[in-house]
Order: C-alpha cells, then structure tokens, then sequence
C-alpha cells in the first residue's frame, strides 16, 4: 500500500507526521509500511522501557486477556493489587491509585494534595512548580506545566501553580506563603531539555517541605521504572518524596501510569477519586510483567552501564564534530548541538540516512525536545551494539546536514 492510500485525512492533525505508517516492531527497531526499518531512540517518548513487544508483555496480555479484563473498578481485582503491593514494596511509598496516563496520574496528585490542603492545612492549595516542566496535558496539567505560553493557551486555566526557578532555591523560598501545600517538580526535566535537580537542591526541597508543612511530589512519569539507573529517579537524590506519579516505562507501551503517597498524604474519602479503567488487571499484568524485568538483579546494572556507555560515546562524538556537553542520568541522556540544527538532524537520520554505508533501507529516529539539543531515551534493554549503531548514523547525519 502507497502511503497516500492509508486514510491519514480522518485523524484530528495535532502534530507533523512524517509519511511513513508503522506496522512492527521488535526490540530497538521499527518497521514502516515499505518495509523500512528504523533503530528507535525515541521509543514512543521514552515509553518502551524493554523495547517494542517484548515476550513478557506479549505473554502478559494473551495470558490476562482470556481471563479477566475489567470487572470494574469499584471491585477488588488480584491483579492490580499485586501490582500496588509490589510498587509499595519497592518504594518509599505506602498506597497506590492507578491511572491510564501520566497527566491523568499528575492531575491525581493535585487533586490528592489540594484534599490534603483542606484537611491538614487550613485549605492551602497552591502548588510550586518549575520553569520549563512538563507535567501533562490536561487543563490543570497544563496549568502546572511550565511551558512558555502553556498558562494562557487554553484560558482561563487552572489556578494555584507559581513557578520557581529549577535549582534555585531562594526562587522556591520566595513562593512559600500560607495558601502553599506541595511543591511538584520532576527530578529531571525530561521534556524541558533533561534538566536534573541537583542532589543540593533536592534535599533543600525535602527541608523547605518539612519546615513549612508542605508535601514533596515527584513526578517521575519519565524519570520512574529504571530510566536513571534506579527503580525511581528519587533514590539518586537521598531524599523521599510524600507523593510521587509514574507513567510512560510502567506499562512498557499499554496505557498504565500511577499514583503513590505516603500514609500520611492518602486523604483521599470516597467519591473525591475515580475512572472507569484504572486499575484494569489487563494493563496491571502488563505493568506486573514490566516490573518483573526490571526487579530482575542484573537489570538496574545494565542499564547504568549501558548509559555510562552511551554518555561516553556521545562524549566522544561532541569532541569529533565540536558539538557541546552531554548530560542525564543512566539512560535519559541530552546533547548541546550549539545550532539549531535539531529538526534538521531528526529529519536527516529519518528519511535521508537509508543508502548511507550500513544503512540500507534503514533510518534512525531521534528527539530535538529543543531546536539545539538531542534527547536520547532508548529502550532500557539497548545493547552496546545498538547504541554504537545509533552512534554511527549519527555521524553520518552531523557530516551531511
Ligand atoms: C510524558 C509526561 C507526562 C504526561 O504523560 P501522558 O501519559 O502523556 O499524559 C507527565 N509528566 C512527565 C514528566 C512526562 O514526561
């Protein structure tokens, strides 16, 4: 089939597509509807934690599906609860809500921080985020963002979000008043640019909260299920957060994300919190099967190494082309082009790499979150071999555009 005969006219036009309709995948490739194939380093934004169908979530789904896949989410179901008890178990955490996407899951925190507001703190609701963060796409997610224009896109949007300055202390300090009751940031900004909080910055956080009373929440719907090196983004920090959302890897590429707190912050009474599919044993299997892997002793190791390797080869390839710094943790990795060369580079390595030497028929798909950055987020089971692959079409992309 042409791509103009696929009915491409009956999709809402929400983003640039490029020509090109995707058919399979294993592991770190994709294939498209000419038989293409493309090295994946964007994994669906940082999705597919362990690739494209991999057999444990293939196996996951054939194995629930015949069994149950929703009763409701009014009734217990042994599938999710084995998956909170396990989330609980591995966390600082204590009780989970599940939810369907990471925004859903952010607009819970908020929704759980400001019940917490009312209850424990005289109805304090404001809620501290960060210059260029990311935290969804629903109005209060949005609201909460700090994408330049995201406040008045859609006016008027959620009140009760001031926005300090990531790493900068006194800008969070300056905030504070008696209407504050969290501060909500993402341990590095992913969308933003990867941006890590510094381990300083973080515990400063962690002592202004419990100073003044305010709940920490960490939003690691990127951050969480191994992509830094650790089960969750927060324990490379030394600090613990009071609430704390996951998204994206938790599902491995089905439609899962969650909701923990601690104890203390699950103030939740019923009819305040709800949704017709959370908490569906189908995802949850699926989200049981990912946490499985990654539990797995080898596999947090492998993926650090994994990105002390993929840091030294972008290292390398900066000095070779005179590019700028690369930074991020375990496998959430950026590089300064020093230009505005992103788009050019995504669009190159795509559609123009195939015929380059080693590269028949085949392309390479990057991120430019940014008009002079790259953002590399491969699956967690990315092998040196692929990512000296990926590294190679690089710089064949750089020496043509
Ligand atoms: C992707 C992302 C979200 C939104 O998740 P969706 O599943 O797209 O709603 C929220 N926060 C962070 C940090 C993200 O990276």
């Amino acid at each position: 089939m042409q791509f103009q005969d696929f009915p491409t006219h009956a999709l809402m036009n929400i983003t640039a597509r490029p020509a090109a309709v995707f058919t399979h995948g294993e592991g770190s490739w994709l294939w498209d509807h000419t038989g293409k194939r493309y090295l994946d380093f964007v994994q669906g934004w940082a999705v597919n934690a362990l690739g494209h169908s991999p057999p444990c979530i293939i196996e996951a789904l054939a194995d629930q599906a015949p069994r149950l896949i929703t009763p409701s989410p009014a009734f217990y179901n042994e599938t999710s609860l084995a998956l909170a008890e396990q989330l609980t178990r591995n966390s600082c955490l204590d009780q989970v809500f599940f939810a369907n996407s990471g925004a859903e899951a952010n607009e819970g925190a908020i929704k759980l921080a400001r019940k917490w507001g009312r209850v424990r703190k005289g109805g304090a609701y404001e809620i501290i985020t960060f210059i260029n963060s990311f935290h969804g796409r629903t109005l209060a997610t949005m609201s909460a963002s700090g994408k330049p224009g995201w406040d008045t896109m859609f006016a008027p949007q959620v009140p009760g979000f001031p926005k300090a300055v990531l790493n900068d202390a006194d800008s969070v300090a300056a905030l504070i008043t008696d209407k504050t009751v969290a501060i909500m940031l993402e341990p590095v900004q992913g969308e933003g640019g990867v941006n890590a909080a510094t381990p300083e910055f973080m515990r400063t956080l962690r002592e202004l909260a419990d100073h003044h009373g305010l709940l920490l929440i960490c939003d690691e719907v990127q951050t969480g299920m191994g992509r830094l090196g650790t089960l969750f983004g927060y324990q490379q920090f030394g600090v613990e957060p009071d609430i704390m959302t996951l998204g994206k890897g938790i599902g491995g590429g089905v439609p899962l994300a969650a909701l923990l707190a601690k104890e203390d912050a699950c103030v939740f009474e019923h009819g305040d919190q709800g949704g017709t599919y959370n908490g569906n044993p189908l995802m949850a299997a699926v989200g049981l099967a990912v946490l499985g892997e990654m539990l797995k002793p080898d596999f947090l190791p492998s993926v650090q190494a994994a990105g002390e390797y993929l840091s030294q080869k972008l290292t390398a390839l900066s000095a070779a082309h005179g590019l700028g710094a690369e930074r991020g943790l375990g496998l959430l990795r950026a590089l300064e082009l020093g230009a505005e060369r992103g788009a050019a580079i995504v669009t190159h390595a795509r559609d123009a790499l195939a015929g380059a030497p080693g590269w028949e028929n085949a392309g390479l798909l990057l991120n430019s979150p940014r008009p002079s950055l790259l953002r590399f987020m491969p699956a967690l089971t990315v092998t040196h071999g692929e990512i000296d692959r990926m590294i190679d079409g690089l710089d064949q992309t750089l020496r043509a555009t």
